[in-house]
């Protein structure tokens, strides 16, 4: 063998152990990105809500950036996952805990839209926040009903509340976007409480959703069973902080989202939240003490021991430390594991 030959089959070989020393480290679902995925994060900021969408074309919003106490932890996630820019950058009203990091997100980020709704509020932080939007030559674009904030490359990007210009409280005020990806749909509410309900279903608008950010954390102002029904979604997740002053989540809307049949996820209990889509299929993640779980998808679960390789629902898994994801049969197979007789057909 010459010496270009053996070169190019080191080189070969070293591909090889770091693709199989890949694989064998705990898969990470989120990593690889074939260009269809849609990502919707909703980030762990305690008392507050931080939604950050990652569009399969590459571009990003952030609805939301929590309060300001949480903000440092904000910038280290969205650094963390190496977002360069936002695209739409949408503060759905302004209370300190929706609107709190999005002054240090307009610091470190470099931000193309902010949609703002038609509502000012006299604190030091949308003082902050209006500052940081001047020092950016960024105009606020009025966040209401009706307007479309993206339609291309297969997303659909719509606000559909406000749909009044005087509210009385201001979580009325929310900014409600819903986003569809083919057979996905997202609802992510703010703060809107029952009024701003009632009438995005007056409207009349399609408010089934696949997601929904349920309404101002869990309060039992939010989430009526009239707007749920419409809504019916198969995923409801609640952003709240643990053992937060305000008692949410609040027991009567629990009891509105469990008659509704929907599957309640809470950031407080499992910290940040992923649902990653390529459309059609969801696999839903958190992370909990930096160890990815899938907790939803279809996805099987290996035995590292015995290199068997199970359903997720097998009642004979292997204990946690010996276990290695796989996302399909095929991979599984591949990685030289064997198929559970028991379980897989
Ligand atoms: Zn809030
Ligand atoms: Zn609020």
């Amino acid at each position: 063998m010459n010496k270009r030959k053996v070169s190019l089959l080191l080189s070969l070989l070293l591909v090889l152990g770091m693709f199989l020393f890949g694989c064998e480290s705990n898969i990470d679902f989120l990593d690889e990105d074939d260009g269809n995925n849609l990502l919707v994060n909703f980030i762990d900021v305690g008392q507050g809500d931080s939604t950050l969408i990652e569009f399969p074309n590459g571009e990003t919003c952030l609805i939301d950036g929590g309060p300001r106490s949480s903000s440092e932890d904000l910038i280290d996630f969205l650094k963390t996952k190496k977002i360069e820019k936002i695209d739409y950058l949408i503060g759905t009203h302004p209370h300190e805990d929706h609107i709190g990091g999005l002054p240090e997100v307009l610091k470190n980020f470099k931000v193309e839209k902010v949609y703002l709704p038609n509502k000012t509020a006299n604190t030091v932080i949308f003082e902050d926040l209006l500052k940081e939007i001047k020092k950016n030559d960024l105009k606020i674009i009025v966040g209401k009903s009706g307007l479309n904030i993206a339609d291309k490359d297969g997303i659909k990007f719509d606000i559909i509340a406000p749909n009044n210009e005087n509210y009385s409280n201001t979580n009325n005020y929310s900014i409600v976007t819903k986003i569809v990806y083919k057979d996905f749909s997202l609802l992510v509410t703010g703060d809107a409480e029952r009024e701003s309900e009632l009438e995005m279903v007056e409207k009349g608008y399609d408010l089934k959703s696949k997601v929904l950010k349920v309404g101002h954390h869990g309060s039992s102002t939010s989430s009526t069973s009239e707007f749920l029904e419409k809504v019916n979604p198969d995923y409801s997740i609640i952003s709240l902080g643990k053992d937060n002053s305000y008692g949410h989540p609040h027991k009567e809307a629990i009891e509105r989202l469990e008659q509704i049949n929907t599957k309640i996820l809470r950031t407080d209990e499992l910290g940040t939240i992923v649902i990653k889509t390529d459309g059609e299929n969801i696999e839903i993640l958190n992370k909990i003490e930096n160890d990815k779980t899938v907790l939803e998808g279809k996805y099987f679960i290996g035995n590292k021991n015995t290199k068997v390789f199970h359903s997720k629902d097998c009642n004979s898994l292997p204990n946690k430390e010996n276990q290695i994801t796989f996302k399909s049969e095929e991979e599984a197979l591949k990685e030289g594991y064997k198929p559970h007789g028991k379980c897989i057909k």
